[in-house]
């Protein structure tokens, strides 16, 4: 306890850093990166956090991304209620099972206690549809594709972790309704696309796309499909956001209907038809993969593209000795370098420049790599001589040097290459610790070793079960039964992967690698602890 915090101290921490090692204690480390580097802070709510500028400018970076992409598919934002009545919410039966023990109720207004008791939204699929059973008279009113930015309640018993697993969350929440199954089914693959493309052209981090076993798909779901992210500090698989085709479950439960298109005048009617429904959601915890995934010993490490200033300028050598004159000249030209480079096109950039008295260069240093910013340009008289900067990246060691009049071209450049350097580590990264097992004795080693595995998978939801029990580290003594934050430390299905291992599987053959299981294997799953 006490001791052992103070032997995992890094030595020698600046002050104002962080001073435990990630790979010594993830959870403080990331508490301290996260206060630290302005990105959050706790409340007296537990589960409920603060979301600082820095952490709220990359939530923005998102929005922009994905309602750009979203308008292309004729997707159009509004807004619901955050409360729900019970009688709605009660309207499709798996649903309401699958959130009961989590829902959130306002059961007084003021001194009184309320007739009905109202829940908190903890996805809006039956503040919607009753809505959307007015709006759609005709076929003609299809496809309906509406989507909403708002915050979620989902009273989690599980351990809260910041942006991770919270009780009120942000996110996006799409619901759209089709004719047919199949115009349903094309839009949750471009959804998944779009999650994908956050994750991995905003944040630098890899995904795998798949679909959810039936055990872990989403409550009231005809089938779930998903964007799988890998936490390399735990080896923990991560369900990074999830695009749903709700078939016809809802349409039935809320008489959400249309004629049949094909009648003709003359026909003999033909029954309604329930419309095919998808929702799909994306959530902060998305902030909280980029911190777990980048972030070092120094601190953040932001991805350019989101960050909140993706360029600090510090001027340096400047001492006691330097004259007036001198020192005003070079902040002239620092100053002259942040407009040119916050007005660079197409994309101007968000730059700073440090000229806070009183604090040493080094000391600026650490507080801006504490924070993440992708790359500094260190700006001295030598430098000013010689007409050039020198840079700093953050995702690095090592520093180089930039003409000053190729600013405007160069500074755009190395900030693309550093956050495709950044992905690319990652994806090494990820790729390495993704194991296609065969062999049932290499299963829970392979897991302690910090992997997700691919195992050949029969599909049957007791043989998961059976799995997480089979994978559960329950000796005591065990390091990683201690850790609290997870309840359960068993392997979960995570998806079935898109793209499935070269390595054949032969159908009817190949037995499924659980050697408890009688079964033949379907198809190739990713198993993983999980977050
Ligand atoms: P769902 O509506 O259950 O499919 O959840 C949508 C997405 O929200 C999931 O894919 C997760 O990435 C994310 N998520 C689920 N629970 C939480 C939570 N408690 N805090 C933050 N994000 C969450």
């Amino acid at each position: 306890p006490k001791q052992q915090q103070q032997k995992k101290k890094i030595e020698g921490a600046a002050l104002i850093g962080i001073d435990i090692r990630k790979e010594d204690d993830l959870a403080e480390w990331y508490q301290q990166v996260l206060t630290k580097g302005n990105m959050l802070d706790y409340s007296d709510v537990p589960g409920c956090y603060i979301y600082e500028p820095g952490s709220w400018h990359v939530w923005e970076q998102i929005q922009a991304w994905f309602n750009k992409g979203i308008r292309k598919l004729g997707v159009r934002n509004c807004y619901f209620p955050l409360f729900i009545s019970e009688a709605n919410l009660q309207r499709e039966k798996d649903h309401l099972e699958g959130f009961a023990a989590e829902v959130a109720w306002v059961t007084e207004g003021g001194k009184n206690k309320l007739e009905k008791r109202l829940a908190v939204r903890p996805t809006s699929e039956t503040a919607m549809y009753g809505y959307f059973a007015e709006k759609i008279r005709s076929h003609r009113d299809l496809p309906l594709k509406l989507n909403q930015w708002n915050n979620v309640v989902r009273w989690e018993f599980k351990h809260p972790m910041p942006f991770i697993r919270s009780r009120e969350f942000l996110w996006q929440e799409g619901h759209t309704a089709h004719l047919t199954e199949q115009s349903a089914g094309e839009e949750v693959l471009s959804i998944l696309d779009l999650y994908a493309g956050i994750y991995e052209e905003l944040l630098a981090v890899p995904m795998v796309k798949g679909r959810k076993t039936v055990n872990e798909q989403f409550a009231g779901a005809y089938y779930t499909t998903t964007v799988e992210g890998f936490i390399p500090a735990t080896g923990r698989g991560i369900q990074g956001g999830t695009s749903h085709c709700l078939g016809q479950h809802f349409s039935k439960m809320f008489n959400i209907t249309v004629e049949d298109p094909t009648f003709k005048q003359g026909e003999d009617k033909k029954p309604p038809i329930h419309v095919w429904q998808n929702s799909w959601g994306f959530t902060t915890r998305s902030i909280g993969v980029m911190i777990l995934t980048h972030g070092d010993n120094k601190g953040l490490v932001i991805p350019p593209r989101v960050s909140e200033i993706q360029v600090v300028i510090v001027p340096v050598g400047v001492t006691a000795k330097t004259s007036d004159e001198d020192r005003e000249k070079l902040y002239k030209e620092a100053q002259a370098m942040k407009i040119l480079l916050q007005n660079v096109e197409p994309n101007p950039l968000r730059v700073e420049v440090d000229m806070r008295e009183g604090y040493s260069p080094g000391w600026k240093f650490n507080d801006w790599e504490l924070k993440g910013v992708p790359l500094r340009l260190e700006f001295g008289p030598k430098d000013q001589a010689a007409h050039r900067v020198t840079t700093s990246r953050r995702d690095q060691e090592g520093k180089g040097e930039i003409a000053i009049d190729q600013l405007a071209t160069e500074i755009p450049k190395l900030l693309e290459v550093i956050q495709s350097d950044m992905y690319n580590r990652a994806k090494t990264d990820f790729d390495s610790h993704r194991k296609v097992i065969t062999d049932w004795n290499e299963v829970v080693p392979t897991l302690n070793a910090k992997n997700v595995i691919i195992i050949p998978h029969c599909l049957e939801g007791g043989c998961e079960d059976k799995i997480k029990e089979l994978t559960a580290r329950k000796s005591e003594g065990d390091s990683a039964a201690e850790d609290a934050r997870a309840p359960s430390m068993g392997a979960k299905s995570l998806c079935i992967p898109f793209e499935q291992p070269k390595l054949g599987l032969l159908e009817g053959e190949t037995k499924c690698l659980n050697p408890e299981c009688e079964s033949k294997a379907k198809t190739w799953v990713m198993y993983g602890r999980s977050y």
